[in-house]
């Protein structure tokens, strides 16, 4: 009988396949890189051509692994957007850093699953690192709690999961267990000029898109006096969201006269922030004041893989009460 380890190809090092993938990725990473100034943005290329270079049937056989790599760079070419280049400019889409890239691909290679502590210590204490030196970047109170995520699109979804649960539970259940249904609906109260993404996380959480209540943005912001009137006629408890960083025009809802008016809704109001982008303006002394009340805020959502350049897919989450994050998200196993 064969024993585990016998064989010439057992006893090998089955990561040196590894490295040697990551080799070829590396060698093509750099010429990419040292190419990317002057290379094309974007070229005018139809689905079917990317189709056409890129698809064909599962393979059946085990291929090589930096064969295939190679193979994917190669055929996918066409269809590659020069995003990370300095000289794109469309939407709010950024870069990478050094740190940022280097760091991602170490990330990877040590592939940790940062979702428990028992899994990676230093995955786990790292977050909470950076999750402290952001609040101080961004001059938001310490005793926050936040996370990691995805992008802000998730942001959106943990800041205002938070928010569902603060709400149920100030009218007596608990969104995360019970559901809403059969509950007094929760109001949402925005401008028009609240992001696609904010719109879609609170459709996720069963809020309703269409039961979104959006006051007016002349130029971007929310018209105070409009909110104002709508919120007088509301009973909370009540999820307010403003803007910091309009994605179309830039603006920044006035944060402290909507945290004012948010203190005077009777029954309370969780006040939500999409700071996507413009969150990162409280690193500048010049932009700092246009974020003043953001403190004042319940929960914040931001990216980092907009104006912080750090590499697609990442955001933050930023929560004041540790307690309605942890009730909205508590899941346990054996
Ligand atoms: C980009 C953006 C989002 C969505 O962020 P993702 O990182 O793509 O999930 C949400 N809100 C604003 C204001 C944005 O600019």
């Amino acid at each position: 009988m064969a024993t585990f380890g016998s064989t010439a190809a057992n006893s090998a090092n089955p990561f040196v396949e590894s490295a040697r993938a990551a080799e070829l990725a590396f060698d093509l990473a750099r010429s990419y890189l040292l190419d990317l100034p002057g290379r094309p943005l974007g070229r005018p290329v139809s689905p079917e051509t990317v189709a056409a270079a890129l698809d064909e049937p599962l393979p059946d056989e085990h291929g090589d692994p930096a064969g295939a790599v190679r193979e994917w760079f190669d055929r996918a070419g066409p269809g590659i957007v020069a995003s990370a280049g300095p000289r794109f400019f469309g939407y709010v889409v950024g870069g990478a850093t050094p740190a940022a890239l280097a760091g991602d691909w170490l990330a990877t290679a040590i592939d940790q699953c940062g979702g428990l502590w028992a899994t990676s210590p230093a995955a786990a204490q790292t977050e909470l690192i950076v999750i402290r030196w952001l609040k101080d970047l961004f001059g938001l109170p310490q005793t926050w709690v936040g996370t990691l995520c995805s992008g802000a699109t998730m942001g959106n979804v943990i800041g205002l999961a938070a928010a569902r649960q603060w709400a149920g539970e100030r009218l007596g259940f608990d969104p995360g267990r019970d559901g809403l249904a059969g509950y007094p609906p929760i109001p949402v109260v925005s401008s028009m000029a609240i992001h696609a993404s904010a719109v879609k996380s609170l459709g996720t959480l069963g809020f309703g898109r269409d039961s979104i209540r959006r006051v007016a943005a002349p130029d971007g912001r929310v018209d105070l006096s409009a909110l104002e009137a709508h919120l007088a006629g509301i009973e909370g408890p009540v999820i307010v969201v403003a803007n910091a960083g309009e994605v179309n025009t830039g603006q920044f809802d006035d944060l402290v006269a909507v945290a004012d008016l948010c203190d005077r809704v009777q029954g309370g109001a969780w006040l939500h922030v999409g700071g996507a982008f413009g969150l990162v303006a409280a690193a500048s002394p010049a932009l700092r004041p246009r974020l003043a009340g953001i403190e004042r805020a319940d929960s914040v959502a931001a990216d980092g893989h907009k104006w912080l350049n750090l590499t697609y897919d990442s955001g933050i989450a930023f929560v004041r009460e540790a307690a309605a994050l942890r009730a909205a998200f508590v899941a346990t196993g054996a």
